[in-house]
């Protein structure tokens, strides 16, 4: 069984083994070659991979004869010639934004897996990508906003006065959410936090943070499917906007990351509201590449509306290349691992995580929510 580890395209700085799921690979009897330059930007040297027992080579010889290929991202299907007929892809491949690219490797005769359809069960939380990054996501939209705040985050009594602690407020309480709280806690600031799913209301107190919730109009209660959200009433959103608006004009810090599966992101802050705002207070929207949650936000950008700086989230695990590749490695060790068949020296998948996340086989696309 060979296993190869790609370079990721330019702007990716994550790679999607590390020298630990190398040397675990090679423990389960695999071969692995990983393409020179793979770790770099996530700060591992090809010596490092050598020292692990994988082969360092250029693209052409990592791929040749592989029968599955790691990916943070999914490659281009016309850069992954060489490799075994029917050859796993497994990464995050964004099925529904990449859904030509998703033909092109059923086309190829690859057997597409896509990280992010993992099923939100009890066993396949060590292989859940989405947590590994979301979290890592969350806490570097607080650093990130108390750097671009011209104000402190902590209150501090000093002899020329007092500084006042700025208080923060997050929209959206899944994985990242929870990371922005508890980082927005440690740095100083006064959180307050809102979610559809009142399952999260004790999770935001019980991180010492305000929860802020629609009262009077059902949200969601418990996890929902997968512990995913979904669309809400327009009587929900409607309550929701008056809600934001009175306590938004409060707030100095925003961080958003509210996302439904398979859908635009809903926006929870329009172009009015933040006119409201104090000048000088930031917002972070985690769901800026989802379409935003704030009107205006654009991923990968900075924008500044009535004085409000908005920072439009873009790949932001990335930015925390060595953790986030730390992370998403173990995910894809722990999914391969975890169906490793000895006899056959590779991976079987069972019917519940296997048909969750192939999107191709036998030249076809075969996933249930890519067909409909
Ligand atoms: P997500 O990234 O899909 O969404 C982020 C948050 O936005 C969610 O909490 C969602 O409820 C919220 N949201 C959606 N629409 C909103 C709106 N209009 N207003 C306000 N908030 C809105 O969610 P996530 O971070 O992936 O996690 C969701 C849940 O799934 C969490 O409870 C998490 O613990 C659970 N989970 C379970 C597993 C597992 O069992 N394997 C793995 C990961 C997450």
């Amino acid at each position: 069984m060979k296993i190869a580890v790609l370079k990721e395209a330019v702007g990716e700085n994550r790679v999607s083994a590390t020298p630990e799921t190398a040397k675990k690979f090679a423990a389960l009897g695999a071969q692995v070659a990983v393409e020179k330059g793979a770790g770099e930007a996530a700060s591992i040297s090809d010596s490092d991979y050598e020292a692990a027992g994988a082969m360092v080579a250029d693209r052409n010889s990592t791929l040749a004869g592989a029968d599955i290929i790691l990916g943070v991202r999914g490659p281009d299907p016309a850069s992954i010639n060489g490799a075994k007929p029917g050859a796993w892809i497994v990464a995050s491949l964004a099925p529904f934004a990449e859904r030509a690219r998703i033909d092109a490797y059923a086309a190829g005769g690859f057997e597409a897996l896509a990280m992010e359809f993992m099923p939100r069960i009890t066993r396949a939380q060590s292989m859940d990508i989405l947590s590994s990054q979301s979290n890592l996501a969350g806490y570097k939209a607080a650093v990130l906003a108390a750097s671009e705040y011209g104000r402190a985050f902590p209150m501090m009594m000093t002899a020329a006065g007092t500084v006042s602690a700025a208080r923060a407020f997050v929209m959206g309480v899944g994985v990242a959410g929870l990371q922005a709280i508890a980082t927005a806690r440690r740095l100083g600031a006064q959180v307050s936090a809102t979610d559809v799913r009142s399952a999260t209301k004790e999770q935001i107190q019980s991180l010492g943070a305000k929860p802020i919730f629609v009262e009077n109009v059902e949200g969601i209660e418990g996890e929902g499917t997968g512990g995913y959200a979904t669309e809400m009433s327009e009587e929900y959103q409607r309550a929701q906007a008056e809600l934001v608006s009175s306590h938004i004009a409060k707030q100095d810090i925003v961080i958003t990351t509210a996302l439904i599966p398979g859908r635009p992101a809903p926006r929870l802050i329009s172009d009015a509201q933040l006119a409201t705002m104090r000048r000088g207070s930031v917002i972070v929207d985690l769901a800026a590449e989802a379409g935003g949650n704030v009107e205006g936000a654009v991923a990968g950008e900075t924008v500044i509306r009535h004085g409000v700086k908005i920072i439009g989230a873009s790949n932001i695990a990335a930015t925390l290349a060595a953790d986030a590749s730390a992370l998403f490695s173990r995910n894809l060790y722990n999914f391969l691992s975890a169906f490793w068949d000895k006899e056959r020296g590779g991976p079987v998948l069972d019917e519940e995580i296997g048909d969750a996340i192939r999107l191709t086989r036998d030249g076809k696309v075969v996933n249930a929510r890519l067909l409909g």
